[in-house]
């Protein structure tokens, strides 16, 4: 579930369809959490989908670190790649604004995390742009994500939270709020194409 404020605009007709935020979403706020009506598709069924379903698996689901395609159920499908995108996952199914989102700025993701088929060339219009996204971008990219989402979960507390309540791994994050625990690289989100799918 995406944060409540969000809503798809048209961007333009390059970029076509993305989500903005319709009012300040502070550093620290969760931006998206895995929930209860997000589909979880096993990749072996996806052959058997008509050709129009399977290209929407393709389009829109993303695949997890267990290699599962999870396709969201709400505008969270629509939320655009940068390569300095406004949001990353944590080592769990949540992920978190990693600096200020402005009313009206969009809301992204790093697609080189989240294992994405096939290398796309990019044009985010970033002075970072890497120019060509590819699956195994994560391998790299990591341990600076970790850096950041360390420095963004000391938000944690300070910050509204809205989707707290729809966060399945509650005690997990309070293990880390209190200490007991450190928060899992984002590594995790990693599946290499040839591993099995568990
Ligand atoms: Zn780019």
């Amino acid at each position: 579930m995406l944060h409540p404020d969000t809503e798809v605009r048209f961007i333009n007709p390059v970029i076509g369809y993305g989500v903005v935020a319709t009012k300040l979403i502070p550093k620290g706020a969760i931006t998206w959490a895995l929930d209860e009506l997000d589909q979880i598709i096993d990749p072996a069924r996806v052959p058997s989908f008509s050709p129009m379903a399977q290209a929407m698996v393709h389009k829109y689901a993303y695949i997890d670190g267990r290699g599962r395609h999870i396709l969201c159920w709400d505008h969270a499908r629509f939320v655009n790649h940068s390569c300095e995108a406004t949001c990353l996952s944590t080592g769990y199914e949540f992920e978190m604004a990693i600096r200020d989102i402005q009313p009206g700025e969009q809301l992204t993701d790093d697609y080189g995390g989240l294992n994405i088929e096939e290398s796309f060339e990019c044009a985010c219009g970033s002075p970072k742009c890497r120019q060509t996204v590819r699956p195994d971008d994560i391998l790299k990219l990591s341990a600076t994500w970790d850096v950041s989402l360390a420095d963004t979960f000391g938000r944690f507390n300070s910050v509204p939270q809205p989707l707290w309540p729809v966060l399945r791994c509650q005690e997990q994050v309070r293990d880390v709020l209190e200490g007991r625990s450190r928060l899992p690289s984002s590594i995790t989100h990693y599946h290499a194409p040839e591993s099995p799918i568990t």
